[in-house]
């Protein structure tokens, strides 16, 4: 048999592919392990977008207690990025006072899912856009 000069596996573990992949650990672990999943039942919001360039669709419901957030909860389908932002989403908005929310940026989107390729943007500000869907039901 002949030997092969210099290819070599680095790893046999199977999570090898991800330390190249394009996404960020933390991005990964949000796609893998999404945080407050599903729709809150008698919500004070609810908000559902559809990002036309690739489909994905993002679902937000909120309940507030006073001036604040304090439930959260997204569902998502779509691409990989955002189903990550949609779970950064909803950790981002958590206990903070309606105008605080609504002073969330793309950037903080993206600060919480670690960073997002370029060409994965369009993510982050289909969160933000749900998220402002939804905040705009309520009053100030
Ligand atoms: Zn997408």
């Amino acid at each position: 048999m002949k030997k092969i000069g210099r290819v070599e596996l680095t790893s046999n573990s199977p999570f090898a592919v991800q330390s190249t992949c394009m996404y960020s650990a933390q991005l990964l672990d949000h796609f893998q392990n999404p945080r407050n999943t599903g729709d809150l039942s008698d919500p004070d919001a609810a908000a559902q977008i559809e990002n036309p360039a690739c489909g994905d669709v993002l679902r937000l419901t909120l309940k507030t207690s006073g001036n604040r957030v304090s439930q959260a909860a997204f569902k998502a389908k779509g691409c990989v990025p955002s189903i990550a932002c949609g779970s950064a989403l909803t950790e981002l908005v958590l206990g903070k006072t309606l105008d605080q929310a609504r002073g969330l940026t793309r950037e903080d989107v993206i600060a919480g899912v670690g960073s997002l390729p370029q060409a994965s943007n369009h993510a982050a500000q289909l969160a933000i856009d749900v998220l402002n869907a939804a905040l705009n039901q309520l009053k100030r």
